[in-house]
């Protein structure tokens, strides 16, 4: 059997130092906004080659708190991919804002800059790039578009921690960048967590007061806060694991080496462009297939465990079932979410394993060739 991805692994991997992280914690008794916060907070924030990182519950909610840190609510815009995790949409319409959604490049599957144009309005604010499947979008025309009109670039950084676009780490080449560590992610906890990013010393401080309950100082309560943050115990597993982060990535990208070289070929098997100059971290290895669901089912019988993201695109959903959105038709977005395939990857998975998956995929082909 060889699963979709092993979250098992890290623990058992750093078990000896997550343990005395736990007992550090434990031992000094502090858990909410403490040193462990701080500390990570720090080493998050210069590993992304910014200024301030700021721990938050989630990775959801580091998008809605950026977006209402930057007064972003109704009767304004946000551009967002079509293409996305719904998290993405989500909190855009958390704030009263109306997501705008734009179709991906069908190459790069990440949201497609010539298509800007067409989702401005008078109303737009912002626009959200996500770094889907650890692929960094391609941010250089679409820094140039957000700077001719004003608005505010904020990532998506969910599924891209370590990935670069042109030598620059994502986290630091919009605004402000938001970041999940929900445990399957390239950098995850043992729970649920998040973090914004920015060198906007200014953000930086209404975000600290806005995950707080809205407070600089306890009991002083200036804006209208939420309570969303890291807690201590998480911060300090994901300081054991962020000195890991880039051995694991480096890792990730051998594996998706592995898969590209193999499956370039394979008929009926679409692999995704890297956009030029971007090096991703591989959170993801998603193919495109016509007869995905054949692939899927043909790998299920050869014991792999494949999944699918995502087989519903937000405006399919029933949350925006009754509107409460905007954009064109989303043509490529609804074919990708029929063809995309996304193969077994993390860091603990082996050579052999990748090669039995590419075995697999590829005698799906051979099999229908040969009863053709
Ligand atoms: C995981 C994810 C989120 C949300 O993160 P949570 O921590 O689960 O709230 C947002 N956007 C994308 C692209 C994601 O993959």
């Amino acid at each position: 059997m060889i699963p979709f991805l092993d979250v098992g692994a890290t623990y058992r991997e750093l078990q000896p130092e997550l343990d005395a992280a736990y007992r550090r914690v434990m031992d000094r008794g502090w858990f909410i906004l403490g040193q462990e916060v701080t500390a990570f907070e720090e080493e998050f924030a210069a590993y992304c080659e910014v200024e301030h990182c700021i721990g938050v519950g989630n990775g959801l909610d580091a998008l809605s708190l950026v977006l209402r840190a930057m007064d972003i609510g109704p009767g304004d815009e946000v551009i967002v991919p079509g293409n996305t995790f719904i998290a993405t949409w989500l909190a855009v319409t958390q704030v009263g804002a109306t997501p705008v959604a734009v179709d991906p490049d069908a190459a790069t599957y990440n949201l497609d800059p010539d298509l800007l144009q067409s989702a401005l309005s008078s109303r737009t604010r912002a626009v959200i790039p996500v770094h889907l499947y650890g692929q960094p979008a391609e941010m250089k025309p679409l820094l140039a578009f957000a700077e001719a009109h004003g608005l505010a670039v904020v990532e998506d950084a969910a599924q891209a921690h370590g990935a670069t676009c042109n030598s620059r780490r994502v986290g630091g080449l919009g605004h402000a960048a938001c970041f999940s560590f929900y445990p399957g992610k390239n950098l995850g906890c043992f729970g649920d967590g998040g973090a914004i990013t920015t060198c906007d010393a200014e953000l930086a401080d209404r975000l600290r007061q806005l995950r707080n309950y809205g407070s600089p100082r306890k009991y002083q309560h200036d804006l209208l806060g939420v309570n969303s943050r890291l807690d201590d115990l998480q911060a300090a597993f994901l300081r054991v694991k962020l000195a890991r982060l880039d051995d694991w990535n480096d890792r990730r990208r051998d594996l998706a080496k592995c898969y590209c070289e193999r499956l370039a070929g394979v008929p009926g098997v679409a692999i995704p462009r890297v956009a030029t100059g971007s090096e991703p971290v591989w959170h993801l290895l998603v193919i495109r297939h016509p007869r995905r669901d054949a692939l899927r089912l043909h790998l299920r019988n050869c014991g792999i465990e494949a999944m699918v993201h995502y087989p519903t695109p937000p405006h399919r959903c029933g949350a925006y079932a009754q509107g409460g959105w905007k954009g064109a038709e989303l043509p490529v977005t609804d074919q990708l979410a029929r063809e995309v395939l996304s193969l077994p990857m993390g860091p603990h998975l082996s050579e052999e394993a990748v090669n039995a998956v590419c075995d697999a995929v590829t005698a799906l082909d051979s099999r229908a060739r040969r009863a053709a």
